[in-house]
């Protein structure tokens, strides 16, 4: 703007003493000319005179100085030149100022002479015998005149110029100045242009809206921070082409990636072809999901478009860590197949014995033992049903609780008593040491607990051994033990035997009755009351389990 004011000024000054120039030159030269004409025309009345009167002697002595005379005889032969050889001259009868005095007594002209080579002023008068004298001067114009003065002239014109193109420089900056000195962000209308203060007062108000607008922006990105930060779910928003537009922390965790940077590709969150796909799929338009598995977690990825008039416009991932429902998945899918083959098995061989009994192909000495086969099948479908049953229970969380308080050790003395007889028929000895535990749980659980652990402890014992219950208090929990000296249990399988149907010696384990849902059930009454249990064993030496559960409630 300041390099335009200050052309414009330079411009217009340039232009207005370039027509001052041309205005005064035309008006000089005009005058000039005017003067000089009359100048010749007094020569020239005084040299035809002379002439008149003396003849052309008058032309021959005569000192005319810088002037050309020229006499024309009444037929336009030239007579007299003070410049060339009459004789060699045409005829100037036609010459414009000499056709003029013929005519009217004078005339005169302005022309350029091919004999001086000059633009000359001529003047012509008719003597009284009808002959002419013409004078000429040489015609000096204005500028011709200024060309002596054009040194100082351009010295002159140099220095207004200097002048002129530091008044420009400084004017236009003056002018430019209070436009420059306005604060875009706080325009003030009173320190600039007048003509400015619509302009000013508008931008003013758009910066309060822009200011407003910003604000809000400002304040619902960070809401929606704060509503997404707090989501364990990931969360990601992308534009149409896949750069990331939003990305909480869960999203990054949970696929393993660091936080993305401003605008990075949403692909850069995760390598693998599948999540790739499933983007695509997404910005193509269709809603697509996958089950991302690494490191023994499971991700879901769920990628929807987001459609506007002009088609996806970008897409909204959510991902949801799932390890837990897929854990569970695969429990419930193994735990269905383990029951189903359970209760195959016993029912395959009372089927098997019924259909030998219908045909009447035992013999009747065998009755007795395949009715006793019978019977044990059918006992260890019961115990299977009654575990399942229990488990189940525990496992939706659905047991009512009922509970109350419970002396642990008169508990753990009724099962002692429940199991007295198979201990016998094993010549295991049952004891029971410890105190009074007062402990505030559900019964049924507390009974399944101890029920369990010591008839494990009866069934893997050796003939002649020892199981040996204890209650006790420490501080804040009740702890109950059972030890028992029977055949105890490899370290490998120590960590699984709380797992459903896992048996260290499946076929022993099913010959003496056990359905590998015992200590499961135990796992489960124990976090039911919120404790916990473990196992310690010698091979061969015996077996320790361990059951802590707290006295004083969680909070
Ligand atoms: P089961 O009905 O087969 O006894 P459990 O869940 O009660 O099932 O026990 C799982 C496995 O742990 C058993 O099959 C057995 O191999 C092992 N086990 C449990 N208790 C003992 C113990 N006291 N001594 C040795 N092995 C044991």
């Amino acid at each position: 703007m300041t390099k335009k004011i200050f052309l414009s000024i330079i411009l217009i000054s340039a232009a207005a003493v370039a027509m001052t120039v041309a205005l005064i030159t035309g008006l000089l030269s005009r005058s000039y000319r005017e003067q000089a004409e009359l100048q010749l025309r007094d020569e020239g009345i005084v040299i035809a005179s002379g002439v008149e009167m003396n003849g052309g002697r008058f032309l021959d002595e005569g000192d005319f100085g810088g002037l050309r005379v020229t006499w024309i005889s009444s037929g336009g032969r030239v007579i007299f030149d003070t410049e060339k050889d009459p004789s060699a001259m045409e005829s100037h009868s036609q010459r414009e100022e000499v056709r003029a005095a013929f005519s009217t007594g004078e005339g005169s002209s302005v022309r350029y002479s091919d004999t001086v080579r000059s633009t000359a002023l001529n003047y012509a008068r008719r003597l009284s015998d009808g002959s002419v004298i013409r004078v000429s001067a040489e015609h000096f114009s204005v500028s011709d005149g200024l060309s002596v003065f054009i040194r100082p002239l351009m010295m002159i014109l140099a220095a207004a110029a200097a002048l002129s193109l530091l008044g420009a420089i400084t004017l236009s900056k003056r002018i430019v100045k209070p436009i420059n000195d306005i604060d875009l962000d706080r325009p003030d209308i009173s320190g600039s242009y007048r003509e400015l203060s619509p302009l000013l007062t508008k931008l003013s108000a758009q910066n309060k809206r822009a200011a407003r607008q910003v604000e809000e922006l400002r304040r619902s990105r960070e809401q929606f921070s704060i509503i997404t930060e707090s989501m364990s779910e990931g969360l990601i928003i992308a534009g149409a082409k896949g750069n990331i537009l939003a990305c909480n922390s869960g999203a990054s965790r949970l696929l393993g990636a660091e936080p993305p940077a401003d605008g990075a590709s949403i692909f850069t969150l995760n390598s693998s072809e599948h999540f790739r796909r499933c983007i695509q799929d997404a910005m193509g338009g269709k809603r697509s999901e996958l089950i991302l598995s690494t490191d023994g977690c499971d991700r879901q990825v769920i990628a929807s478009p987001a459609s506007g008039v002009t088609g996806v416009t970008g897409i909204v991932v959510f991902i949801i860590d799932v390890t837990e429902r897929q854990q569970l998945e695969t429990l419930r899918r193994e735990f269905t197949s383990n029951v189903s083959h359970e209760l195959k098995t016993p029912l395959t061989t009372i089927y098997g014995i019924s259909d030998m009994l219908e045909n009447g192909i035992v013999r009747q000495e065998d009755v007795e033992r395949f009715g006793g086969q019978i019977r044990s099948e059918a006992q260890r479908l019961i115990s299977l049903i009654n575990d399942i049953v229990s488990l189940s229970k525990l496992d939706e969380d659905s047991l009512p609780r009922q509970d109350e308080e419970v002396d642990l050790y008169d508990l753990a003395k009724a099962v002692i008593l429940r199991l007295k007889s198979s201990a016998e028929a094993k010549q295991v000895e049952l004891s029971l040491t410890g105190d009074h535990v007062l402990f505030t749980g559900s019964r049924t659980v507390l009974d399944e607990i101890i029920m369990n652990l010591c008839d494990n402890a009866v069934k893997y014992n050796v003939s002649g051994g020892r199981v040996e219950v204890k209650v006790s208090h420490i501080p804040t929990k009740a702890r109950i033990t059972v030890s028992d000296t029977g055949t105890g249990i490899p370290p490998g399988d120590l960590d699984r035997i709380f797992e459903r149907f896992y048996r260290v010696d499946k076929s022993r384990s099913r010959k003496i009755g056990g359905t590998g849902l015992g200590l499961s059930i135990v796992k489960h009454g124990v976090m039911y009351h919120g404790g916990t249990v473990r196992a310690e064993s010698v091979p061969g030496k015996g077996s320790i389990f361990t059951v802590e559960l707290p006295t004083v409630p969680k909070k």
